[in-house]
């Protein structure tokens, strides 16, 4: 059988995660959410006190907190941190606020990096994040830059937000997307941006359904392509 691995990256909001859990469960491929592992990070560090630009700190933080990733048959993802599910917690709108801080920092991303490579080796996986494509597995078969209008963006991390019970402003939620969108398409290690052979997908206009469709076909011809080669 021959490997196939996808990456979809995007900026926020643009419903990378929703997508790549969808898609990897229509193929049997395993779903590697990468911001969840930056979220866990920040989040682990927020709990002991560790200062969030303290570089050498956070990697020694890396290297003594295990990180375990346990797919649920509904979909659902569940992220533990030594051992403790933490999928709720790493999702709150304070984890949101500092993530880019601690992704900034290039020993950080070092570490992680290998990690995420580590989770990906040898398997057919659906791979989403920021620098998937670019970075962490650039001769992935299949590339996805997902997107969608800030305001879309905004406006769907709104409700969701809302869902859970948090009641924060869309201007408020708006700002915020941008923000961090700023700090990931800047940052000198990594930056947020499509691989150059990465197939761009903007979901302003579309639903879930309409863009899995759409990531399956450009899949597929991928695939045909792949099989007239070998
Ligand atoms: O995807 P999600 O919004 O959960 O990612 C949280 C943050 O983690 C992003 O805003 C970005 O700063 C960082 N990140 C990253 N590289 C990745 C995935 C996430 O820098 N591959």
């Amino acid at each position: 059988m021959i490997l196939i691995q996808i990456t979809i990256d995007g900026p926020a909001g643009a419903g990378k995660s929703t997508i790549a859990k969808m898609i990897a469960k229509r193929l049997g491929f395993i779903h590697i959410d990468t911001g969840a592992i930056y979220r866990v990070i920040t989040y682990i560090a927020m709990q002991q006190n560790v200062c969030l630009d303290n570089e050498d700190a956070l990697v020694q933080l890396i290297a003594s907190t295990k990180i375990d990733m346990e797919q649920q048959a509904e979909g659902e993802q569940k992220v533990f941190c030594n051992n403790i599910d933490v999928s709720k917690e790493i999702r709150d709108p304070i984890i949101s606020k500092n993530v880019s801080r601690v992704a900034v920092l290039p020993k950080v991303r070092q570490e992680l990096v290998r990690m995420q490579r580590e989770l990906a080796q040898d398997k057919n996986v659906v791979m989403d994040g920021r620098d998937a494509g670019t970075v962490i597995l650039p001769h992935a078969e299949c590339k996805i830059f997902l997107t969608a209008s800030l305001e879309e963006r905004a406006y769907r991390r709104y409700l969701e937000l809302k869902q859970r019970g948090y009641n924060d402003e869309l201007e408020f939620v708006k700002k915020d997307l941008a923000r961090r969108d700023y700090i990931d398409e800047n940052r000198k290690t990594s930056p947020l941006k499509p691989a150059q052979d990465a197939v761009i997908v903007d979901t302003t206009c579309l639903g879930p359904e309409e863009v899995v469709q759409e990531i399956l076909r450009i899949y597929q011809e991928k695939k045909e392509t792949l099989n007239n080669v070998l």
